[in-house]
């Protein structure tokens, strides 16, 4: 039996921890399996499992490992900091050259705090943006995930959509009230939404991917640029997962738009619990000591995490002429083979694609621009890809709503591999599509 530990493992799980995980699309319900993997190392692109089987990662912990498992230059860091001791409650350097370090590569972020998860970053974010404009409202956009703090818990994609419903129980009418949603894309809902300047911030990922991949105009970027501007709106881009990934300063680099605050996670912690958010100086010195605005953290800017931090931006940093066109060109060679699967096994697909992230959605759509698009795409044929990539040694998002992430440890062998078994998944679901 291929996953005879994982199984036994998953039976104690579940009577300890809610679901047997600790984070809900790890129990790859809607793939329709009865337990997850669970995972006993990393090494490069690859994982392992409990019953030693190996796969190919494309989850890489959900984008923060951007270099791949165990990267030599991030463990020597670490190393190194963890024999120094693991956290202080008192100030290190090491914070002040990670702070250095994203200022540099984001123009926008003149000042930056450092908080333990992207959830934290993105919270404060909107209570500094609150106490700046002095306005309670917030408006997000359906299919958008920023963390599970309960303002932003709504119409919020990604695990929540993997389980089937798209709001949380247990937040008040109170905050829901508060927190608007417009379409993504839907520049007349968002103008309508902020004419009576009594919304405090839009908070957006610029480009989404916590419902699948969403291609962004960069035109409907520009228009809530402006509109944040002539309405006194603080405009928060979330770069969680794009920052550091689709380009290294981020999407705002990508499509040269200056959000007013930026809030930062995943890469930024090389693997470790990281979160970051940061802005126009005048906004970020309301926040306590300062100012305030209470932001605070016991293990904020724990020194373990900064290091592995500050040596995987490092590395980009000295890479990033080579290491993003890389990294984007080993996802064409993907999803271009990819598209030859559709048309070879008349299985109707649409790849979104933004730099190095892309998802695969099963659908007979000509486009996937909104979350009613996702939600219509085929979870059976996602489900059969998954297992089937899975049996085959090769680890894809357990959702449909998920991206897949990919690594610069990623090998043209790998790559390769990759593609012999999901030719395997898409010959099944054409036979099954047949039938
Ligand atoms: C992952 C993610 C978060 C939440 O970060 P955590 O570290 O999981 O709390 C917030 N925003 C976006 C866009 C994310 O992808």
């Amino acid at each position: 039996m291929r996953y005879k530990n994982s199984e036994k493992i998953y039976e104690e799980a579940i009577k300890l921890i809610p679901g047997g995980v600790n984070s809900p699309v790890r129990a790859f319900k809607s793939v329709d399996k009865q337990y997850p993997i669970f995972i006993k190392r990393g090494e490069g692109a690859k994982i392992y499992d409990e019953d030693n089987n190996s796969y190919i990662d494309y989850i890489c912990s959900w984008g923060p490992l951007i270099l791949g498992h165990t990267n030599e230059r991030v463990l020597k860091g670490v190393r190194e900091a963890i024999e120094l001791g693991s956290s202080f409650g008192l100030p290190t350097k090491k914070e002040v050259e990670l702070a250095e370090l994203i200022c540099k590569a984001y123009p926008s972020i003149e000042m930056v705090r450092v908080t333990t998860s992207g959830t934290e970053a993105t919270m404060a974010a909107i209570r500094v943006a609150r106490a700046y404009t002095n306005r309670n409202k917030i408006l997000k956009f359906e299919g958008c995930y920023h963390g599970h703090s309960d303002s932003l818990l709504v119409s919020s994609g990604s695990g929540l959509l993997t389980d089937g419903y798209q709001d949380s129980n247990g937040i008040t009418e109170g905050v829901l009230k508060d927190t608007l949603v417009a379409k993504f894309g839907d520049i007349e809902q968002v103008r309508n939404y902020l004419k009576n300047k009594d919304v405090a911030c839009v908070i957006m990922e610029p480009i989404p991917a916590n419902m699948g991949v969403i291609k962004t105009s960069k035109r409907f970027l520009e228009e809530i640029r402006e509109i944040c501007t002539e309405t006194g709106t603080v405009l928060i881009f979330d770069e969680v997962i794009s920052g550091f990934r689709v380009a290294f300063g981020g999407a705002q680099e990508y499509f040269d738009i200056k959000p007013d605050i930026t809030t930062l996670g995943k890469i930024i912690g090389g693997g470790y619990p990281v979160g970051a958010f940061g802005g126009k100086k005048e906004i970020m010195e309301l926040i306590a000591p300062v100012g305030r605005v209470y932001h605070a953290g016991t293990l904020s800017g724990n020194p373990v995490a900064v290091r592995a931090g500050i040596e995987t931006i490092k590395y980009l940093s000295e890479n990033k002429d080579w290491l993003y066109k890389e990294l984007e060109n080993k996802v064409i060679y993907l999803t271009d083979k990819i598209e030859e699967f559709s048309e070879k096994y008349s299985v109707p697909i649409v790849i979104n694609r933004v730099g190095s992230l892309f998802t695969i959605f099963f659908t007979r759509q000509k486009e996937i621009n909104s979350l009613r698009d996702v939600i219509e795409s085929d979870g059976e044929n996602y489900s059969i890809y998954f297992n089937t990539l899975l049996d085959n040694g090769v680890v894809a998002p357990p959702s449909k709503f998920e991206a897949h992430f990919i690594s610069i440890a990623h090998t043209q062998k790998e790559l390769d591999k990759t593609l012999e078994v999901i030719e395997i998944a898409f010959k099944r679901i054409g036979e099954r599509i047949e039938r």
